[in-house]
């Protein structure tokens, strides 16, 4: 005998099997109708079939669990006594919805199926409850409708061509029927027209997939179900899967709910709202809502819908009925609700409503999607009414949401000299200014060649999924602050305008016309995505976060609970300054040859080139000399900048051929400078040629063949931190020697730095130059044998890059050959140099780490590879011992939060 299994969860009444914290095992949606029904909210009756279900169900070859049919029947049972009707019933018909619902919400990406149960026959039952054959009639239509696309099509797997699905034609068959009677609006069908309709319909679906419309209810309710668990391996839902790092073994539930009615007449409505503007974070009800409509209404964007109270109202909106003057008491019952729920919760909530004939269910509840600029406000006002606590305010906040408060935004001042040519819904925060493209295809396509482009679209669905992430920005004719797009671009903080209606968007041709303006595919558009407004042209781009009063709020609670300390990468005093603005604590690495590539380093880079072109140490040494006061000026201003937090500069580290110039000219001037011919030139260059040149003389290596080279970099650092010691500042220089293999590299440049600091010292007459001497760790060598390192190093640095590079044997950069197959094929889950591989890479670090502190208890330990900026290495980082992270400026305020979030997880 096999065990029994629940698999099939009800609610309804207050007696609801399942609760808020089941969401692994009911999805998001089912755990929360469960809770509200638990918490005595109006929640129409209904049954969850588990996620495990879906899994099994894959496992099986598509076989559902045996048990399953007799515990859907028996969940049914429930329904229709708590409910008072009949599935499939001729008088008393009891009609369902079957929806899908993940653990987390996968908004658009899987399937819905509603009016389940009506046919020819129950319809008359239906007829006779409601006094409304219209309303009656369309539902059917509608069941036609989605059912045809979702289970006939969809879900048996069949790819019609473009334009030619059963939805399409069966939207045609409306479309026709209107002209023929020569209205505009499906709410001037009359009730025989729809009854003919749905005839035509019938025969239409019949022609297009050669297939019968089930008329048997539980038929229908099987078929719904099954296509919503075929949903989860739909196209659309893997890809979002994948760009979201949501693992296909999740699974969806279904839920099947008694279905209730937003469009049985004007005393019926439907919406969607958040307990608070998820756009903004403000504390105020916010929402949309549709008078005589169904729920996908609102989502799907087809009709605009209207704003929920006054409050909400913009200069779009300001003449539309909110539903706190419709529905006054309905309104004031929601409002209590939509209390009750956020206190219960503790969360900003989205919420989905539907009023029949004047009563009101609660159909879903959630936590709601919020932008970066959003996420941080409620985070921190919700702390201050003491909801939550400061660790859980910390935790609410993504740390990828912060790039959103860093995102570019329209400079301001250009922005109030031109006028807007057309204006939209705000759905998506920030400025985007870039070509336009007319379909998702195009928007992948280009950005591939390196442009940057917004997607245009009447609307978008969940194909326009990959175009949509592509694009800097998206913009539709059509739908709501809670449709598609919106919904999409606000998870993922993209600059999004939805709704504006003014344009005439025309896909096949690629154009766009605003009044008699007509905008093609490549012409630039700006747009703000914060207010709305959509400008011709390019407009230029401004950094707005340091000046964000709740982002500067927020970043000090993190740094409160941190124990990480936060470093950048940072090459110039430029670079440093505001690195420090965003509250960096050091500079964790200083790339010496970067200030050869920056501006002004023409001239520097001139006697760097003469410097690897030399043949003696004596030539060598003059072209040092002359290199030096430009060294020395730059390593100064930027420890002055950092002022009171160390300084780690690097010693040079790369191939020097790299630095070989490839213009005929350039080699010219050099010969010239050195007094050597041209060919004597072209010879040194040529044999300065490597053919691993990653493997090869780079590093510590140049050092040691070039002890002169670290000598005079070494004399710079010592020297700018003497003169700074004597204007009364805090220099706190660490020298890091990069690409170390063995101890005895580093004795080597020890000694030199010895030598020179003593020789400075006494140059300026000081006892003492506060400095450390370690070295990076980028070497599996340098990794094992650690202990024999930290007998010289007095910190470590981790080189993530060269760590991966060198640990897996990959080329940092040629990778990008195989990667996206990799990727592709799951043989690597992420790229390996942007989130740290914890599981081999980080093995070495964690070996290093012991073996290192083995021999110097208070070895300093960071990173500074591109890792060092990334939440899951930095949470990898905090837990193995690091005292700190180094990443580029930018990464700064997200290191500053990954860190914080560590401590909360683990603390130290
Ligand atoms: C590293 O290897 O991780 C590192 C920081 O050095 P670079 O990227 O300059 O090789
Ligand atoms: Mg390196």
């Amino acid at each position: 005998m096999t065990e029994y299994r629940k698999l099939v969860y009800s609610f309804g009444n207050g007696n609801a099997e399942g609760e808020a914290g089941m969401k692994e095992l009911l999805g998001g949606k089912g755990a929360n109708l469960a809770e509200m029904d638990l918490l005595g909210l109006q929640v129409p009756a209904g049954f969850t079939i588990t996620t495990e279900v879906c899994t099994e169900y894959y496992k099986n070859n598509k076989n559902y669990p045996e048990s399953l049919k007799s515990q859907v029947l028996n969940a049914l049972a429930f329904v229709e006594n708590v409910m008072g009707a009949k599935f499939g019933d001729k008088d008393n018909p009891l009609l369902l919805s079957v929806r899908s619902g993940a653990r987390s919400s996968m908004p658009g990406m899987m399937e819905t199926v509603l009016n389940v149960g009506l046919n020819n026959i129950t319809r008359e039952g239906l007829i006779k409850k409601t006094g409304n054959p219209r309303f009656v009639y369309d539902s059917q239509r509608r069941l036609i409708q989605m059912y045809s696309d979702v289970v006939m099509e969809k879900a048996a797997g069949i790819e019609p061509a473009e334009g030619k699905g059963v939805r399409v034609q069966l939207e045609h068959e409306l479309a026709k029927m209107k002209k023929d009677r020569g209205i505009a609006s499906d709410t001037d069908l009359t009730a025989d027209d729809l009854k003919e309709l749905i005839e035509i319909y019938k025969k239409k679906v019949k022609e297009v997939l050669g297939k019968e419309f089930p008329e048997d209810a539980y038929e229908q309710m099987w078929g719904a179900i099954g296509a919503v668990f075929q949903s989860w391996m739909g196209k659309r839902a893997i890809s979002y899967r994948r760009i979201e790092n949501i693992p296909d073994q999740w699974g969806t539930a279904v839920n099947v709910q008694a279905m209730v009615f937003g469009n049985m007449g004007d005393n019926s409505a439907t919406g969607v709202a958040f307990t608070r503007n998820p756009a903004t974070g403000e504390n105020y009800f916010y929402g949309e809502w549709l008078v005589n409509a169904q729920g996908e209404d609102v989502v799907a964007g087809i009709r605009t819908p209207n704003p929920i109270n006054e409050i909400g109202k913009t200069e779009h909106n300001k003449n539309m009925d909110s539903l706190e003057t419709a529905m006054p008491e309905v309104y004031q019952q929601l409002h209590d609700i939509q209390r009750k729920l956020e206190s219960h919760y503790k969360n900003m909530l989205d919420i989905e409503f539907t009023i029949q004939d004047g009563r009101l269910y609660m159909l879903q509840c959630r936590v709601g999607k919020r932008n970066g600029p959003a996420a941080v406000k409620m985070a921190l006002d919700m702390h201050q009414e003491g909801l939550i606590g400061k660790e859980e305010a910390v935790m609410r906040v993504e740390p990828s949401q912060l790039d959103e408060l860093l995102h570019p935004v329209i400079d301001s001042k250009e922005e109030a000299k031109v006028s807007s040519i057309a204006r939209g819904l705000p759905a998506g925060p920030g400025g985007a200014s870039a070509q336009i493209v007319f379909n998702s295809v195009d928007a992948v396509e280009w950005v591939k060649q390196g442009k940057k482009v917004i997607l245009v679209r009447e609307e978008t669905n969940p194909e326009d999924i990959e175009g949509m992430r592509a694009a800097e920005a998206i913009l539709t004719g059509r739908g709501g602050m809670t449709s598609h797009a919106a919904l999409v671009a606000r998870g993922w903080g993209k600059c999004c305008i939805v709704g504006a209606g003014s344009l005439i968007i025309n896909a096949a041709e690629k154009t766009l016309k605003v009044g008699d303006e007509v905008f093609k595919e490549g012409d630039f558009l700006t747009l703000n995505g914060s207010k709305g407004y959509i400008y011709k042209g390019e407009l230029p781009m401004k950094k707005a976060a340091e000046e964000n009063p709740d982002f500067v709020e927020f970043m000090k609670l993190c740094d409160d609970i941190r124990y990480l300390k936060i470093r950048t990468n940072a090459d110039t005093p430029e670079d440093a300054a505001k690195a420090r603005a965003f509250g960096a604590e050091g500079i964790g690495l200083f790339r010496t040859e970067h200030m050869f590539y920056g501006k002004n380093a023409e001239k520097p880079l001139f006697i760097l080139r003469k410097m690897i072109a030399s043949k003696s140490e004596a030539e060598r040494r003059n072209a040092l000399n002359e290199l030096f006061p430009f060294v020395k000026e730059d390593v100064k201003g930027t420890m002055a900048a950092m002022d009171g937090f160390p300084v780690t500069f690097r010693t040079l580290d790369p191939p020097l051929h790299e630095f070989v110039p490839q213009h005929e000219h350039e080699r010219v001037k050099l010969a010239e400078s050195l007094g050597i011919s041209s060919d004597e030139f072209n010879k040194r260059a040529d044999a300065l040629h490597e053919s691993n040149p990653m493997m090869g003389h780079r590093g510590v290596r140049l050092g040691i063949t070039y002890p002169e080279i670290t000598e005079m970099q070494v004399r710079a650092i010592f020297e700018a931190a003497a003169e700074l010691l004597k204007e009364n500042k805090k220099p706190f220089p660490e020298i890091m020697i990069p690409v170390t293999s063995v101890v005895t590299e580093l004795q080597h440049q020890y000694d030199l730095i010895k030598k020179v600091y003593q020789e400075v010292c006494s140059k300026y007459g000081l006892n003492e130059i506060p400095h450390l001497a370690g070295t990076m760790i980028e070497i599996p060598r340098a990794a094992l044998t650690a202990n024999r390192i930290a007998e010289q190093a007095q910190f470590f640095s981790f080189g993530t890059n060269d760590l991966t590079q060198m640990g897996f044997g990959f080329s940092r950069d040629d990778i990008g050959g195989f990667l996206p197959e990799y990727l592709d094929k799951k043989i690597l889950a992420v790229d390996p140099f942007n989130v740290l591989d914890q599981e081999g890479i980080g093995e070495l670090i964690k070996i290093a780490v012991e073996k290192g502190r083995s021999v110097r208890q208070n070895l300093k330990i960071g990173i500074c590879g591109e890792h060092g900026g990334e939440p899951s290495s930095i949470d990898f980082c905090h837990r193995t011992g690091f005292d700190y992270v180094s990443c580029s400026p930018f990464r700064v305020p997200i290191a500053r939060l990954a860190a914080a979030q560590a401590n909360i997880r683990n603390k130290r």
